[in-house]
């Protein structure tokens, strides 16, 4: 990590929070002729960063594209897992959805991969890009908008610096300091619900087939991962959830097993468990005085729908392409006219994809017969229709409308 001199220094672009999007972001923004900071308070050890641990992360087709386009996909070849079926189910009620790849026409659904060989796999490529200057572990404390450009102040190792530039990207995560600074209306609905996270070893094989069984608690997943293992994500209530935390493992485990059943036989093994409180962040106005929020700082959703960071990468593509727009027409990259083009080219994805994972949440929840019966009829229903299933897969595949071109093959 480069360390800063003294004397305020400019850039074009400063990025504070080099989590996935932010790194994504720089990354993204690399490819034009711009000078780009990035700060990020907390440095990476070898084995772990809270931004990027070991949970499992859903890599859509989009994403997937989006990642190949920066040249990160190739680096990630022995880490990755495909999806080469889901099976959704609807438990304690008849009716299963299956889709596979092959009726999809497609070389795999999805893919897996640990959010810590992602994040490391970005970290790495921006040490080797020229136009990006990562200053790590520096915290933003303040800024301000200052004839025609922010000044960003922050500390790294107790002492304070500043910089200046003419586009500022918050990727500060979901409790943004800067959003809060901004002054932006944010709206956060509690689902009163929590996700607890682990990896399990099943008896059998999963076969590259990911689990989604619809409980009165909310949604439960099964993801297919290295050596057999697989990613759990259970939704149980708030209250519910220490008790799970502290269960010896063959408690837990027996828990576990009586909400997923035995499909894939007798679950053997668990890893570190962790938890996180299921909200939805929805920040209508995400620009303002030369800067723009991405990822968590503009959005954030029940990792239960694994969309949080797709639809964050799809945000970075429309910014990407917002920027080239501007370049080109030499319109000033931090003006209110580029600011504005920028929300309004992401607002349709953005609600559509948040309306879908809080309609995922509620849902589910219900478990009045009536509505089981429903739920069970409609499952039934849409495995009968291919169709149905492939308007489905588009959507889940994070292809919606034009494309950018960082989403698109080369
Ligand atoms: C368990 C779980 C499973 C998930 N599964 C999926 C999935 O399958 N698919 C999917 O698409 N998404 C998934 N998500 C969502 C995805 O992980 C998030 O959308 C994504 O990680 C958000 O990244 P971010 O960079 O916006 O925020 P963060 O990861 O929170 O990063 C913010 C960064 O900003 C830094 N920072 C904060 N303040 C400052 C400051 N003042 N100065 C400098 N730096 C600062 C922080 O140190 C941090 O590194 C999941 C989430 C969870 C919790």
């Amino acid at each position: 990590m480069t360390k800063p001199n003294n004397q305020p220094s400019y850039f074009d672009v400063t990025i504070v929070g080099g989590g996935m999007v932010g790194m994504a972001a720089a990354l993204a923004l690399s490819k034009f002729d711009l000078n780009i900071c990035l700060l990020e308070f907390i440095e990476p050890s070898e084995n772990s960063h809270p931004s990027y641990d070991d949970r499992t992360l859903v890599v859509n087709r989009a994403s997937i594209q989006f990642w190949k386009n920066l040249n990160i996909w190739n680096q990630l070849s022995d880490d990755i897992t495909p999806i080469d079926k889901v099976h959704v189910s609807n438990k304690g009620h008849f009716g299963t959805v299956k889709f596979d790849k092959d009726s999809l026409n497609v070389d795999a659904l999805a893919y897996i991969v640990e959010a810590k060989k992602l994040g490391f796999a970005l970290k790495n490529k921006i040490k080797n890009t020229d136009n990006i200057q990562m200053i790590c572990p520096a915290q933003v404390t303040d800024f301000k908008l200052e004839n025609q450009q922010v000044s960003i102040d922050y500390s790294l190792d107790g002492v304070k610096y500043q910089q200046i530039c003419r586009l500022m990207l918050a990727a500060d995560g979901a409790q943004s300091s800067i959003r809060k600074t901004l002054d932006l209306e944010t709206q956060i609905k509690s689902y009163d619900r929590t996700a607890i996270i682990c990896n399990i070893t099943p008896e059998f094989k999963h076969q590259y087939c990911a689990y989604e069984r619809l409980t009165k608690t909310g949604p439960t997943a099964m993801l297919p991962f290295v050596q057999n293992r697989c990613g759990f994500v259970w939704t149980v209530q708030k209250d519910q959830t220490d008790e799970l935390l502290v269960l010896n493992d063959s408690e837990f485990l027996r828990q576990a097993q009586s909400q997923f059943g035995y499909r894939l036989g007798k679950f053997v093994k668990v890893g570190k468990r962790s938890s996180y409180p299921l909200y939805l962040v929805t920040v209508p106005k995400q620009v303002k005085n030369r800067t723009i929020l991405l990822g968590n700082a503009a959005h954030s959703m029940s990792p239960v729908s694994a969309q949080g960071l797709n639809l964050a990468v799809r945000d970075v593509a429309m910014l990407s392409d917002v920027i080239e727009n501007a370049l080109h027409n030499h319109i000033d990259i931090g003006s209110d006219k580029i600011l504005n083009n920028y929300q309004k080219n992401t607002e349709s994805d953005q609600s559509q994809t948040m309306k879908y994972t809080d309609d995922l949440m509620n849902w589910f929840k219900i478990d009045e017969p009536l509505v089981s019966s429903i739920r069970s009829f409609g499952l039934l229903a849409l495995d009968q229709s291919l169709q149905a299933k492939k308007a489905l897969f588009g959507r889940a595949s994070g292809y919606r409308g034009h494309s950018p071109k960082l989403l698109r093959v080369k």
